[in-house]
C-alpha cells in the first residue's frame, strides 16, 4: 500500500494560519491575527499584502481564477469565478489580485432569494471577506469566504446573521465569566462538530429514477424484502466500493483543512455517517457546506450518487445531521465542562442554566431553523428526535438540579445539600451521561447535541439561534447578576429559579413515545409543531423578533424576508415532488401497468381458448385488483393535479404552505399507495422504474 503522509496533506490547499505566518511579514501577520482574533478592523495596507501573499500562494498552487464564496438562503454555496488576469501594455496578461477585490465582491444579486428585500432594479448585492474561516482552492480557484449583503446593508446570507449571533454569544458570556473573575478571556466562541449522514447509490440506478434525479428522495416505491430490520448494516463492514469512496473523500477532505474523523455505516442500508472533530462555528459552518459538496463530487468519481436528502425513501431510516454544540473561551476553557472545583461548577451550572432556559424559551426558533418540506418526513416519525423539542441531561445532572432545586441532599459521591460555591459536583464523563438517541437536545458530557437537523440543512441555521437565545439567557443573567451586593446568594436563587422555571422543558424519557406527546403538549405546554408550514411563521412571533432585533442578529425586515423565502423553498420543493409524481404516473405506472393488463388478459383468453379446464386464477385475480387500482390511480393522480392547480390562487406564502400541509400532501400519499400496491402486484418486467431492493443494494 503506498504510504500517505497525512500531516503533509492536511490543509495542503488551505491559506491557513501556518501559510499566513511564513508568507506575511510580522507586522502584517499580527494586524490580520488582531481582525481574526478580536474582530478589530482591518487596514487597506494589510488587505493589499494579504491579497498578493494570497495570489501568489494560490497561483503556486495551480489557481488561475478567485471567487468571493459565499451562503445565499438557497441553501448551497454560491460562487462567480473571476480569473486573476489583467491586460498588460505588450499585450500579454499579469495576474493580479487587489486587496479591495479581496475584502469586497459585488455579484449580480437579482437572482438570489431576497424575499423581497431587494427589488431587482437595485440587483447589485455586495460580499464581504470574512477573515476568520480560510480561503481554500478548489477547482483550480481560489475560493474566499464571504458574506452577502443587500446594498443598503442587510443580510442575504446564513454567514452574516451567524457572525452576528457568535458576536452577541461572546458579548453576554464575557459579562457572566467577568463576574466568576474571569477578566483575562478575550473571547468566548461556539465550537460546533457536525455528524453528516448520507446515502449512497449506484448512479446507473439513480439515472433510472426521475424522482431521485428532480427531487432527490424516492415518491414512489415498494418495501423491499430486507430492509433494516436485521441491524446488519450499522457499523457493519464498510463495502470496498464504499471503502474506497470514503479513501478518496477523506484525502479532498484532509487537502481542504477539514477534520474528517469518524466514518461509519448506518442504520439503514446504502446508509453512512462522516463526522469531523469539532471547530469554531462559523468556519464547522463553511467546512459541511464544502464537505457535503466534495461528498457529492466524490461519489460520483466513484460511479456513485451521494443523498443526502432527509428521506429518501419511505419507511428506512432518514438522514440527519448531528450538531454538537458547546461554548469556549480563548485560553480553551469549554464553559459547558464541569470543573474540578466549586466555583467552576457554579458558573458550569448558570451556563448550562443557560441552555436550558434558552431552548425552553425558543423551542420555536430551534425547531423552525430545522424546518424543511424534507425534514418533515424525519421529525416525529420514531427514527429522528421528535417535533417536540426537550433537553435530556441524564440521570445523574438531573439528581443534582433537582438537590439544588429543592436545598435536599444529593445523594451523589457525598451526601451533602449542594451549596453553590461551596461543594464540588462531579465531573460527568461520556459514560455516565447515559445516551438517549430519542432526545432532539442532549447533553452529552461536556457540550449539547442538537439532533433535529436534516442531513441537507446548513448548520447555520440553527446555530444562529442557539447562539442567539442562549446570549438573552446571560443577558438576563448579567443584568440581574451585576446588580446584586451579595454575587454568591443572588447566584444561588438565579439558579433555583431557572431550574424551577424551566424545568417543564427537561426530559429524560422515551422521546418517540405516544404519551410524551401528550405530556409535553397537554401537561407541560411544549410545541409540538409538526411540519414546515407550522413551524416558519414563528419566527414573526413579537417575543422572537424582539429578541433577535435586540441582540442585533437580524433586523425585523429581515426576518420577515427569510420567514418567506423558507416558506417559499418549502411551497416549491413540494410542488416539484407533486408535478414529478403526477408525470411519473400518466407517462410510466399507468402504461405500465396497462402493459401488464394487457399481457394477462390475452394470455387468459389464449389459455381460455386452448382448453375449457384452465382457470387462470392467478392472471384473474391480479387483472381485477390492477384494474381496479389503475381507476384509483388515475383518480388520485388528478385529485393532485387540481390541488396542484389550486395552488395558484393562493397570493400569500402562508397560504399557500398551509394548502400544501392539508391538501397537496395527503394527496400524494394516497396516490403513493396505490401505486406501491401495484409494485406488489406487477411483473418486474414491465415495472418502469428500479424497486427500492435495487436502489439500496446497488452498491456492493
Ligand atoms: P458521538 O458518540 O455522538 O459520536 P463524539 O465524541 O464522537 O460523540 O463526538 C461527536 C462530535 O462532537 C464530533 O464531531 C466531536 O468533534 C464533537 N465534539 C466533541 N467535543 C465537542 C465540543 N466541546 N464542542 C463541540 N463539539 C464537540
Ligand atoms: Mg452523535
Amino acid at each position: 500500500m503506498e504510504k500517505k503522509n497525512v500531516p503533509e496533506l492536511f490543509g495542503s490547499l488551505v491559506f491557513d494560519d501556518r501559510v499566513m505566518r511564513a508568507r506575511l511579514s510580522d507586522k502584517i501577520y499580527s494586524s490580520l491575527k488582531k481582525t481574526i482574533d478580536e474582530n478589530v478592523g482591518l487596514e487597506d495596507e494589510v488587505a493589499d499584502a494579504v491579497a498578493t501573499e494570497m495570489r501568489d500562494w494560490a497561483i503556486e498552487h495551480g489557481a488561475t481564477h478567485f471567487t468571493h464564496w459565499f451562503q445565499p438562503l438557497t441553501g448551497v454555496t454560491a460562487e462567480k469565478h473571476d480569473s486573476f488576469i489583467a491586460p498588460s501594455p505588450d499585450g500579454g496578461v499579469i495576474m493580479e489580485f487587489s486587496g479591495k477585490e479581496l475584502i469586497k465582491g459585488e455579484p449580480d444579486a437579482s437572482s438570489f432569494p431576497s424575499g423581497g428585500l431587494r427589488a431587482t432594479f437595485e440587483a447589485r448585492g455586495y460580499t464581504a471577506w470574512d477573515p476568520t474561516s480560510y480561503a481554500f482552492i478548489k477547482d483550480h480557484t481560489l475560493c474566499i469566504p464571504t458574506a452577502f449583503c443587500s446594498y443598503s446593508g442587510e443580510a442575504l446570507d446564513k454567514k452574516t446573521p451567524l457572525l452576528r449571533s457568535m458576536q452577541a454569544l461572546n458579548r453576554q458570556a464575557k459579562r457572566i465569566l467577568k463576574l466568576f473573575g474571569n477578566d483575562d478571556v478575550k473571547y468566548v466562541r461556539t465550537s460546533v462538530g457536525p455528524e453528516q449522514e448520507y446515502f449512497l447509490v449506484d448512479k446507473k440506478v439513480f439515472d433510472q429514477r426521475p424522482d431521485l434525479i428532480y427531487t432527490g428522495r424516492t415518491l414512489f416505491g415498494a418495501m423491499p424484502p430486507k430492509g433494516q430490520e436485521l441491524d446488519d448494516h450499522y457499523f457493519g463492514v464498510i463495502k470496498p466500493r464504499v471503502s474506497a469512496f470514503m479513501e478518496d473523500l477523506n484525502d479532498e477532505l484532509w487537502k481542504l483543512g477539514i477534520l474528517a474523523k469518524t466514518e461509519h455505516n448506518e442504520v439503514a442500508p446504502a446508509q453512512h455517517e462522516l463526522a469531523p472533530i469539532f471547530s469554531t462555528t462559523n468556519v464547522a459552518t463553511d467546512n459541511n457546506q464544502l464537505m457535503m459538496e466534495i461528498m457529492q463530487k466524490v461519489a460520483k468519481k466513484h460511479g456513485m450518487v451521494c443523498l443526502l436528502h432527509e428521506k429518501p425513501f419511505a419507511g428506512v431510516n432518514g438522514s440527519g445531521k448531528h450538531n454538537n454544540w458547546s461554548m469556549a473561551t480563548n485560553t480553551g476553557a469549554n464553559l459547558l465542562s464541569p470543573g474540578d472545583t466549586p466555583y467552576q461548577n457554579a458558573q458550569f451550572l448558570l451556563f448550562l442554566c443557560a441552555v436550558i432556559q434558552a431552548v425552553d424559551d425558543y423551542q420555536d426558533l430551534l425547531r423552525l431553523s430545522v424546518a424543511t418540506a424534507g425534514n418533515d418526513h424525519r421529525l416525529g416519525a420514531n427514527e429522528a428526535p421528535p417535533a417536540i423539542i426537550s433537553v435530556f441531561l441524564g440521570d445523574e445532572l438531573t439528581a443534582i438540579l433537582n438537590a439544588i432545586k429543592t436545598d435536599t441532599p444529593y445523594e451523589g459521591t457525598e451526601k451533602v445539600v449542594m451549596k453553590l460555591g461551596v461543594h464540588a459536583i462531579p465531573r460527568f464523563s461520556r459514560d455516565t451521561t447515559d445516551r438517549n438517541r430519542t432526545s432532539p437536545f442532549a447533553f452529552t458530557g461536556n457540550k449539547f447535541e442538537f439532533r433535529s437537523l436534516g442531513s441537507s440543512n446548513s448548520i447555520a441555521c440553527c446555530n444562529i439561534m442557539l447562539n442567539a437565545a442562549v446570549a438573552e439567557s446571560l443577558k438576563q443573567y448579567a443584568d440581574e447578576l451585576e446588580q446584586s451586593d451579595d454575587f454568591e446568594t443572588a447566584l444561588h436563587d438565579l439558579i433555583k429559579r431557572v431550574i424551577k422555571e424551566h424545568e417543564r422543558i427537561l426530559f429524560n424519557g422515551n422521546g418517540y413515545g405516544e404519551d410524551w406527546v401528550k405530556e409535553a403538549t397537554e401537561v407541560r405546554g411544549l410545541l409540538n409543531l409538526k411540519t414546515t408550514a407550522d413551524a416558519m411563521p414563528k419566527l414573526l412571533d413579537k417575543k422572537n423578533v424582539d429578541m433577535l432585533t435586540a441582540h442585533k442578529v437580524f433586523t425585523e425586515t429581515e426576518l420577515k424576508s427569510r420567514c418567506d423565502i423558507m416558506l417559499e423553498n418549502y411551497c416549491k420543493t413540494v410542488n416539484i415532488e407533486g408535478l414529478t409524481m403526477v408525470d411519473m404516473v400518466r407517462k410510466n405506472y399507468l402504461p405500465a401497468m396497462e402493459g401488464y393488463l394487457y399481457s394477462l388478459a390475452k394470455t387468459t383468453s389464449l389459455m381460455k381458448s386452448v382448453s375449457n379446464n384452465v382457470k387462470c386464477n392467478y392472471e384473474v385475480s391480479t387483472m381485477e385488483r390492477l384494474s381496479e387500482l389503475t381507476d384509483y390511480i388515475l383518480e388520485a393522480v388528478e385529485k393532485l393535479e387540481t390541488a396542484l392547480e389550486d395552488l395558484k390562487k393562493y397570493d400569500d406564502v402562508i397560504k399557500t404552505s398551509e394548502a400544501i400541509r392539508d391538501d397537496v400532501l395527503p394527496k400524494m400519499d394516497v396516490l403513493r399507495g396505490y401505486v406501491d400496491e401495484a409494485e406488489m402486484l406487477t411483473s418486474e418486467r414491465y415495472w418502469p422504474f428500479p424497486s427500492y431492493g435495487k436502489i439500496l443494494f446497488s452498491v456492493q
